[in-house]
């Protein structure tokens, strides 16, 4: 298959890799319809990160199972999924506690928790910036889709990291209907921020930025 292949400091290519596969009983296999490049992407692809020479990038992914491991229940082939970009077990004690971003049985390291796709420091797991990708735990980590998922998957790839991290910004600042937000930088991130704070009734929402560009998609959310 083809994946975006790290190869030093500012250079990727699209290279042939060996194709993404069940390895385990509890894996799921996602046939990639949808990726994005991430902020977070350009720490490793500038270097400043020790993420490996030859490994694969992608985090934000969505797609179409086409093979589950025989452990899996409630994952059928055909579903379209997208997959938060932490990978976790759903079991261990971080995971039932609802901190999956700590999960204590995806990171190889005993003195580490956590892990991703194609991350620096978060496991040895290929990304999804790819045609295949294997996720671990497919019960615990795909979202299941309705109807609407070929149609909408630019909104429903967002999801995989985004939109939630945004979102989580305005859960931590306890934003309530009627506040007045204000939000610093205008990055997809932030843009996720301020439309979060508009679901969640924010009566005025402030967006600082420098770059023209990023300030009219803020005007777009409203
Ligand atoms: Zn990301
Ligand atoms: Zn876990």
């Amino acid at each position: 298959m083809k994946a975006v292949v790290y190869k030093g400091p500012n250079d990727v290519s699209v290279e042939d890799v060996p194709d993404a596969k069940i390895e385990r009983p509890t894996d799921v296999l996602v046939r990639i319809t949808a990726t994005n490049i991430c902020g977070s992407d350009l720490h490793m692809y500038e270097g400043r990160t020790d993420f490996e020479v030859g490994r694969t990038f992608g985090h934000e992914n969505m797609g179409e199972v086409i093979e589950i491991g025989n452990g899996v229940d409630a994952v059928k082939i055909g579903d379209r999924v997208v997959l938060p970009f932490n990978i976790s077990c759903g079991f261990c004690k971080n995971c039932e506690r609802g901190f999956t971003n700590y999960c204590m049985t995806t990171q190889p390291d005993p003195v580490g928790a956590g892990a991703a796709y194609g991350f620096a420091g978060m496991g040895p797991y290929p990304g999804g910036q790819a045609q295949m990708l294997r996720v671990p735990y497919g019960d615990s980590n795909c979202l299941r889709l309705g109807d609407d998922a070929v149609e909408k998957q630019n909104d429903y790839v967002m999801l995989s990291d985004i939109f939630p991290t945004g979102y989580h910004a305005t859960e931590m600042a306890g934003v309530i209907p009627g506040d007045t937000v204000v939000i610093y930088g205008a990055g997809p991130v932030g843009l996720m921020a301020a439309l979060s704070a508009t679901i969640k009734g924010a009566s005025k929402v402030w967006v600082v930025d420098r770059r023209p560009d990023r300030l009219a998609l803020a005007e777009q959310i409203g």
